[in-house]
């Protein structure tokens, strides 16, 4: 993945460069790097939660977003999925899927806290409320 956006990286450069334009090429390539660096930290992060919530209720986890307009369709049709933590649904890590992404691994077994109710979606998923 480095490799590929070190690749991407110096083409964006070098096209940049051919028109005249490689200082405003370089701002651009720094922002891209800094959200590119950014999204790893959140995955690392999104991934070690994973990781603990599966250590702490066992291996089978619901993927849970919050149930508001702004969550983004891709989190919405995960919404209800059940999952373990080395097959996540779509390749996809809860709290990973996108910047803002704030959706949550829960176990599925947790009897420690009461279960909030259930709504089903329309696309067959289904969120807490
Ligand atoms: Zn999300």
């Amino acid at each position: 993945m480095r490799a590929r956006y070190l690749v991407n990286a110096a083409e964006r450069l070098s096209e940049a460069e051919e028109l005249g334009k490689y200082d405003a090429g370089l701002r651009m390539e720094e922002r891209y790097l800094a959200q590119h660096t950014a999204a790893g930290r959140n995955r690392a992060r999104a991934a070690a939660e994973l990781d603990r919530v599966a250590a702490e209720h066992g291996p089978w986890l619901i993927w849970v977003t919050k149930n508001d307009s702004r969550v983004e369709p891709d989190c919405r049709e995960l919404a209800g999925t059940v999952f373990t933590a080395d097959n996540p649904p779509k390749g996809q890590i809860p709290g990973a899927v996108h910047p803002r992404c704030r959706c949550k691994a829960v176990g599925m077994y947790d009897t420690t806290q009461p279960l909030p109710p259930i709504k089903a979606i329309p696309h067959g998923g289904a969120v807490y409320v």
